[in-house]
């Protein structure tokens, strides 16, 4: 991409390469007719265009070279008359924001807050366009109020247009932060959201000295439903298992998928007698159920659960660890079980 020189610090002075003449200008038939079908002079008399529209001059570009530079400090007010330019907001110009087409404006908002430019602009076609000063612009506004109203029109659809795109992203970001949380076969929380939410509970649980509990559940013999029924018989009881789970837990009871076949549930304020009562309950349930495999296929689904409550000199990871030594309990105890940790035998044998 080629930078033009069309001015200097002033805005007066002009670059040869982008073929821009000074003095007084006047213009061309087909630029007046362009300007009066454009937005900036719209409801201004043609006569009075000719009359009182003076271009310094005008610049060409090629496809490719850049009018304006993120950045660069600009005094001139640039109007298309042929061609087509991008508007780009990022420092490389990769990303166009919006288009500029014959008979729009560009580099307005620079001359109004004589800040630098705020964005980058380049040629998409070969372009041409008049030039005008800042100074000239604003006398004009003076004679005709109808241009400063067409300026803050332009100006007020600008600031709407970027308000969408900033929403846009906004909404573009919250999707990709819960595509990163969210596990996407069974919708539950994943195991990323869980180290920095459970961990949150646990302190909370342990200024108010409440009692918190993790429970760790895996699926009985899960590799002999994707044997059976396929991946997809599988991923099916998946996400049965994690809409009970959903189902059977208070809302303040956290619930994510670890990880394969394995689920962790922290349960606040609830300790180790009411965290095993309410693991039976769901246990229990989940005997009862017929969980759909494949069209009018249903096979019985049972879970081990280990369960241990948080003790104050724990880390969350010696908490999982506890809670998971005692799902391993409960699988060597015969499966179908709740394992509470410390207890010599599951809840259930
Ligand atoms: P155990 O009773 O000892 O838990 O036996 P198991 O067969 O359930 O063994 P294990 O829990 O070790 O196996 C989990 C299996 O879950 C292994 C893996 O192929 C399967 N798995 C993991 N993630 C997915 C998944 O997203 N979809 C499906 N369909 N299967 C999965
Ligand atoms: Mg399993």
């Amino acid at each position: 991409m080629h930078k033009v020189e069309t001015h200097s610090d002033e805005g007066s002075s002009v670059g040869s390469e982008a073929g821009l003449e000074a003095g007084n200008a006047e213009l061309r038939p087909q630029d007046l007719a362009t300007l009066a079908r454009s937005r900036l002079f719209k409801g201004v008399d043609a006569d009075r265009l000719r009359e009182c529209v003076r271009p310094k001059g005008e610049v060409t570009l090629r496809t490719g070279q850049m009018l304006l530079e993120l950045g660069q400090r600009n005094a001139v007010i640039y109007l298309l008359m042929a061609g087509r330019l991008a508007v780009h907001l990022d420092e490389d110009a990769r990303i166009p924001v919006a288009h500029v087409e014959p008979g729009e404006c560009v580099g307005e908002i620079s001359i109004i807050d004589e800040e630098a430019a705020s964005a980058s602009v380049v040629a998409l076609e070969p372009s041409r366009l008049l030039v005008t000063d800042a100074a000239h612009l604003w006398r004009l506004m003076a004679q005709e109020p109808a241009i400063a109203l067409n300026l803050m029109h332009i100006l007020a659809e600008r600031i709407r247009r970027n308000n969408i795109s900033v929403l846009e992203s906004f909404k573009a970001q919250a999707h990709l932060r819960n595509l990163s949380i969210i596990d996407a076969l069974t919708g539950l929380h994943n195991r990323r959201w869980l180290s920095d939410v459970f961990l949150r509970q646990i302190d909370r649980c342990a200024r108010g000295h409440y009692p918190v509990c993790l429970a760790m559940l895996d699926i009985d013999h899960f590799k002999a439903v994707n044997d059976t029924f396929g991946h997809q018989g599988g991923d099916r009881v998946l996400v049965q298992i994690g809409r009970v789970l959903q189902r059977q837990f208070r809302p303040t009871d956290l619930i994510a998928r670890y990880g394969g076949d394995e689920f962790a549930v922290l349960l606040p304020e609830t300790d180790a007698q009411e965290a095993v009562a309410a693991l039976e309950r769901l246990r229990l349930a989940l005997q009862r159920t017929q969980t759909s495999v494949a069209v009018r296929t249903t096979v019985k689904i049972t879970v081990s659960v280990g369960i241990a409550q948080w003790q104050p000199e724990w880390s969350l990871d010696d908490l999982i660890q506890h809670a998971d030594e005692a799902l391993y309990r409960a699988k060597e105890g015969g499966r179908n079980c709740v394992h509470l940790h410390g207890d010599a035998a599951p809840v259930s044998a």
